[in-house]
């Protein structure tokens, strides 16, 4: 597996998404639009089969708990917009809100709580407060732990920090490309915040709130009546149709839905390429579980189910390709846990180290005990009430089931699966970058090659692509050279290419090349099929 990818590595690893036609900015043309992103011919691929094998180990597969017996998961789509009244049951009208501050000077904008602020003295023994602008905690610590230990910032924080901020520190400091915000102390102790490039100190608004959701209006007149929103989770359609699946299925407790689909955020500051985005796309289980009182009489707690899903969807992430030291398990700590969480099994985040967040780390998905608080407000809010119980015929009791989430993120996942894939390969001829991706996520699985286009070679090639594509992506390439023909291809991280030449016209054989070696090997023709099935999965 890749070593940590260098901070660095992120302007080549977007560089390579748009050259190669995996991700693009969403209306480039129009000079893009922030916090929207598309993805070409090879992220649509890679994306899908993230999805697919979850949508595959998950709801089509035959899952069993930690008591040995099998369990169901069952999918649903429901749709983006839904009644309002769902997110005001949910919570999302009243509390979906991030603080936001404004710098008046530099018009940018920043979410307060991704400031870490610390107290440090200054030189004249004023207290000055160091904030770490939109960086992770861990990344904040690192910077911060140098910091306290040396009284200054590290060597390679410098020069980019606003006029304001070298006047009190008499330095100039950048950590990591991100410059720092600064808060200063005045007399009484008010705390002056300092935007990115401000001149003067207090220039930033006070924190206000900002609901993420995206309104927009149904029907022909845009009053308050009619205004509805776009999902910001996926989670909502799955609690609501609680009963329909319960009714219409033969699903008995514990058991799943699951649900892959849009969501939408208004982030306050989308950065960091597709990890932070205004559109974006979730995969998501909702487990029911029994009431924990019903744990007692041989049944499960919701602290076994939790640390079920905790441990198999990290197994999940680590067995589609992301097995290395960039993969964490994260328990969160009590305070830091959702209102409707603070009673419950526990919450974790599973992260990866992207090259944005190193040395620390970024959320994946998080894995959550809900309680019964979704269901319980749906029930209330609905005027379901009671209905919306789950009748347990065996122990003959009606209860809100608790819930235990895993709660993905695929855009998330499609870019750690790059940031984890991208191979820089300066000793390789030819090849600048390799793409290592799983074979079960490569978007081409292989990859045909007539040595030249002549002599007989691209008729043989194109019955060999013909062949293996009913069973596999494959993709034939008769254009330029073999070398840069390769080059190619190790860039979309095709593990495998055949290439026929002189010899397979007389002797059978075709060359495979290893897309993570670059060795080559001489296979029969009529076993490519195998080959291919056998090294990449059917
Ligand atoms: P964060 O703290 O990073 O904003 P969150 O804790 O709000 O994330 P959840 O509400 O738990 O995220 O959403 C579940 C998953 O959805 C996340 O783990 C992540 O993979 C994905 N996700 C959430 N917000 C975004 C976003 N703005 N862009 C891309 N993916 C996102």
């Amino acid at each position: 597996m890749a070593d940590v990818a260098p901070t660095n590595s992120m302007d080549d690893i977007v560089a390579l998404c748009r050259r190669r036609g995996f991700i693009w900015q969403s209306s480039e043309i129009y000079g893009g639009i922030n916090g929207f992103w598309d993805y070409g011919p090879l992220g649509a691929e890679l994306k899908r089969n993230l999805r697919d094998a979850w949508w595959e180990d998950i709801v089509r597969a035959d899952l069993v708990g930690p008591d040995d017996k099998p369990f169901d998961v069952v999918g649903v789509d429901c749709t983006i917009i839904m009644n309002p009244k769902v997110w005001e049951a949910s919570g999302h009208v009243g509390g979906f809100n991030d603080p936001m501050v404004d710098d008046k000077e530099t018009k940018q904008r920043y979410r307060a709580d991704h400031m870490w602020v610390r107290e440090a003295q200054g030189e004249n023994g004023d207290s000055i407060f160091v904030a770490i602008q939109l960086g992770s905690e861990d990344e904040a610590m690192t910077a911060w732990n140098h910091y306290d230990q040396e009284n200054r910032l590290p060597d390679d924080i410098h020069n980019s920090l606003s006029k304001a901020v070298k006047k009190i520190l008499g330095g100039a400091y950048t950590f990591k490309d991100r410059p720092f915000t600064y808060l200063d102390v005045d007399d009484d102790q008010r705390i002056h915040v300092i935007g990115e490039s401000a001149s003067e100190a207090g220039t930033l608004t006070e924190p206000r709130m900002f609901n993420l959701m995206f309104e927009t209006f149904v029907g022909a007149i845009r009053d308050e009546e009619n205004k509805v929103y776009l999902r910001p989770e996926t989670a909502q359609g799955i609690f609501c149709n609680f009963n329909n699946v319960v009714d219409t299925q033969r699903v008995k407790a514990p058991f799943g839905i699951a649900q892959i689909g849009k969501a939408f955020r208004n982030e306050v500051t989308p950065r960091n390429f597709t990890f932070r985005s205004r559109e974006f796309e979730q995969m998501e289980i909702e487990f029911f579980i029994t009431h924990p009182d019903h744990a007692g009489d041989g049944g499960l707690t919701p602290s076994d189910w939790y640390a079920y899903w905790r441990d198999s969807r990290y197994a999940w992430w680590q067995s589609i390709g992301l097995a290395g030291d960039n993969l964490q398990l994260r328990e969160h700590d009590r305070d830091e846990l959702a209102h409707y969480a603070k009673d419950g099994a526990g919450t974790s985040d599973i992260e990866y180290r992207f090259p944005f967040t190193a040395p620390g780390f970024g959320e994946l998905e998080g894995v959550a005990h809900r309680t019964d608080f979704d269901l319980r407000q749906h029930a209330e809010h609905s005027g379901y009430g009671k209905k919306m119980q789950y009748f347990d015929q065996e122990r003959n009791a009606r209860y809100f089931p608790h819930v235990i989430e895993p709660s993905a993120g695929a855009d998330r996942g499609t870019l750690a699966l790059l940031c984890e894939a991208f191979t820089p390969t300066p000793d390789r001829q030819g090849s600048k970058y390799v793409m290592k991706f799983h074979p079960r996520m490569a978007p081409i699985k292989a990859a045909v090659f007539p040595l030249v286009n002549k002599d007989g070679m691209p008729e043989v090639a194109e019955s060999l692509y013909k062949e293996l594509r009913t069973d596999h992506p494959v993709q034939i390439d008769v254009k330029q050279s073999i070398g840069k023909r390769y080059a190619r291809m190790d860039e979309a991280g095709t593990p495998y290419c055949f290439t026929i030449d002189g010899d397979t016209l007389s002797d059978q054989t075709v060359t495979v090349r290893d897309r993570d070696t670059a060795a080559q090997e001489r296979i029969g023709i009529d076993k490519v099929g195998a080959f291919l099935t056998e090294k990449i999965g059917g």
